[in-house]
């Protein structure tokens, strides 16, 4: 059985997330999304609403399940025996910070090992925080978030 975490803020959930669950979800017998929850970090979303929007993003994936976790994710992958961390690559400069954390995590636990999955071209520029930006100055995010995503955001931000 190879179970791999998929860890991340999920603030909120968008369609380069699920590009790479499907891919993944391929590759690896099971994936567990792990929704961080970090008291201090600033959240457009809670915890709850990001883990719902996940459990939905993720419906017709049968081998990835959603769990909230408010400690190191290397506790995690101890806690429930997953020896993979995937995380997705987009530019260069998500490699700069994707490789410094896979070695702290390294440093943590050398039995956990992370993999990097390129995103796909058409996800290049994804990222949870344009996007919020772009829904906030009332840009069309169709193409970058499922519809239920997009509708939770304008009333959240409070656009219409
Ligand atoms: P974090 O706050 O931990 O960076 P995110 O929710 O932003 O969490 O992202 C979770 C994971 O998904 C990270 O590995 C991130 O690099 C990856 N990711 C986010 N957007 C994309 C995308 N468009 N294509 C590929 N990977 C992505």
């Amino acid at each position: 059985m190879l179970k791999a975490l998929f860890p991340g803020s999920f603030d909120p959930p968008t369609l380069g997330h699920l590009n790479i669950l499907e891919r993944a979800s391929r590759i690896y017998d099971e994936i567990e999304v792990v929704v961080a929850v970090n008291p201090k970090k600033e959240y457009t979303f809670t915890a709850e609403e990001r883990y719902t929007m996940m459990v939905q993003l993720v419906e017709e994936l049968p081998n990835v399940t959603v769990e909230t976790w408010d400690k190191l994710i290397v506790s995690y992958a101890d806690k429930v025996g997953a020896r993979i961390i995937l995380r997705g690559v987009r530019a260069l400069a998500d490699f700069e910070y994707e490789f410094e954390l896979s070695m702290l995590n390294r440093g943590l636990k050398p039995t956990v090992e992370t993999i990097f999955m390129p995103t796909d071209p058409q996800y290049f520029v994804l990222r949870s925080t344009s996007i919020k930006e772009l829904a906030r100055l009332g840009g069309d995010i169709s193409s970058m978030v499922p519809g239920f995503v997009a509708t939770a955001l304008r009333e959240r931000l409070g656009v219409a």
